[in-house]
């Protein structure tokens, strides 16, 4: 295996582990870790509540990278507690492909040693675009205001 995915499986593997929150809700179930192309780690859990307000560990896992500024994912990778690798979910694979164009070309793991580019995951991309919400938006893609 990738020595990248390797680290990646590793990292999301740990987190893998689901956790009993209340009668109402668990987290850990799924482990993600991804790798950015400058090099850093991040990584999330997900979150299984009856309120509907649940969230994929990949997300989880991109709200960390984003809060350090960084969008440009370079391989992604989630880890069930059943001991598998997970695919991510559609909502994911959109969200990788928004939050940087270049992100197509993101490596991911679906299962042991079968990775895709995101492109080939997400043939047909949902385009929307929002617009400005401030005048002093900060633009991290070209990491500038
Ligand atoms: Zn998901």
């Amino acid at each position: 295996m990738d020595k990248d995915f390797e680290k990646l499986v590793k990292e999301a593997k740990k987190l893998a582990l689901k956790r009993k929150l209340s009668e109402y809700a668990s987290c850990g179930h799924v482990g993600c870790a991804l790798l950015t192309k400058s090099g850093n780690i991040y990584t999330g859990i997900c979150i299984d509540a009856n309120c509907a307000l649940g969230n994929c560990a990949e997300y989880a896992a991109i709200v960390e990278m984003l809060k350090n500024n960084e969008s440009e994912i370079d391989k992604i990778v989630a880890y069930s507690a059943k001991g598998q690798i997970y695919a991510p979910c559609g909502r994911c694979r959109e969200l990788i492909r928004m939050v940087n164009d270049k992100n197509l070309d993101t490596k991911v793991m679906v299962a042991e040693n079968k990775i895709y580019k995101l492109k080939d995951l997400l043939p047909e991309i949902y385009i929307t675009k929002i617009e400005s919400i401030c005048k002093k938006d900060i633009d991290i893609q070209k990491n500038k205001t």
